[in-house]
């Protein structure tokens, strides 16, 4: 019988780390390892739905911006989440499409611009919390927070980094092309970024929104859409730990959706990191889903064969 699909959702360190500079090779070296793992998880017979981060990417692209501001007028944020949504897909295409030739896998790869519906009353438009961009010391926030009115906040063990509204993904408005191209066999990037975020007016056109939405809950979103039975989530730690960066901290290697809830209730994973990707689940699983893995890039393929990671189950 046919693999149903997986949705593997690609963190931002999987095609800029933290520690490094973001020169387009170093990127590209990046995505390059990222794509020999996906075409991994292609060659055990799933049909594979790509999506990711842009943190990174566009914090970077912001503070491009930023300093050629008095040459060019700077670009608002959901037109930098089309740019990076461009670069990365980019990327990421070129790069697989290398790599699945390679192995001697014949697919089509294919990056949709995805826009995300969100709500316009989303009480996250009046409390930001999602990062963005680099992390910075405590001088530097404050500075950044008095000059130009940015929301900073403190990051265990990292340093500062920039808030923003971070709302509830609704839809796609790409959903149907994204299923359609699913169904026909082809290996898809989307909904880079979380989406760009836009408000539908009922009336009159979309409009893109100054905020992000967390990629990981427009991947439980994606992955509902697909019908995909499992959702894949790779980051930067090989699996979940209960008392996180603490010295009596504990990996999970396997959780129901109702320990998930406690362990999310007992504050174990904190919004804008680990928990959108708990809640992300919690989401996909109560919604039909099978199985959510959370673990570090490297592991992808040995995780879905259940030797690493953390499995969260209905
Ligand atoms: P991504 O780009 O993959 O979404 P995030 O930084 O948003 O990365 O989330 C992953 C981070 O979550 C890890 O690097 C880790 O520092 C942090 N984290 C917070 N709580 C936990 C936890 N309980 N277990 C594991 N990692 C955690
Ligand atoms: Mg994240």
């Amino acid at each position: 019988m046919a693999k149903k699909a997986v949705v593997v959702a690609l963190g931002g360190n999987a095609i800029l780390r933290h520690h490094e500079v973001g020169t387009a090779e170093g990127q590209l070296a990046n995505v390059r390892r990222t794509s020999q793992q996906i075409a991994r998880i292609i060659r055990e017979g799933y049909p594979v739905v790509v999506t990711h981060g842009n943190g990174p990417q566009v914090g970077d692209i912001l503070l491009r911006n930023e300093m050629a501001k008095d040459t060019l007028p700077p670009m608002p944020l959901d037109i930098c989440g089309a740019e990076s949504q461009g670069m990365i897909g980019y990327m990421l295409q070129q790069s697989l499409n290398e790599t699945l030739r390679a192995a001697g896998l014949d697919y089509p790869v294919v990056t949709v611009l995805t826009q995300t519906v969100v709500d316009i009353d989303d009480p996250a438009f009046e409390n930001p919390t999602k990062p963005i961009g680099p992390f910075y010391t405590e001088a530097q926030a404050q500075d950044l927070a008095e000059k130009k009115g940015w929301k900073m906040v403190y990051i265990q063990g990292k340093g500062y980094r920039r808030v923003v509204p971070s709302p509830r993904p609704i839809a796609l408005v790409e959903g149907e092309a994204i299923t359609r191209l699913v169904r026909d066999g082809m290996v898809v990037i989307a909904a880079g970024g979380g989406g760009i975020p836009v408000v539908a007016n009922p009336r009159g056109p979309l409009r893109g929104v100054e905020g992000v939405v967390d990629k990981d809950y427009t991947a439980a979103l994606l992955a509902g859409l697909i019908g995909a039975d499992d959702l894949l989530i790779l980051t930067d730690v090989e699996c979940v730990f209960l008392n996180y960066g603490g010295p009596d901290q504990q990996p999970i290697r396997e959780m129901t959706v109702a320990e998930a809830k406690q362990h999310l209730a007992e504050t174990h994973f904190p919004p804008g990191s680990m928990g959108p990707k708990i809640e992300a689940a919690i989401r996909f699983l109560e919604a039909g889903g099978r199985r959510v893995v959370i673990t570090s890039l490297d592991s992808a393929c040995d995780a879905l064969a259940g030797r690493v990671g953390t499995w969260i189950h209905p």
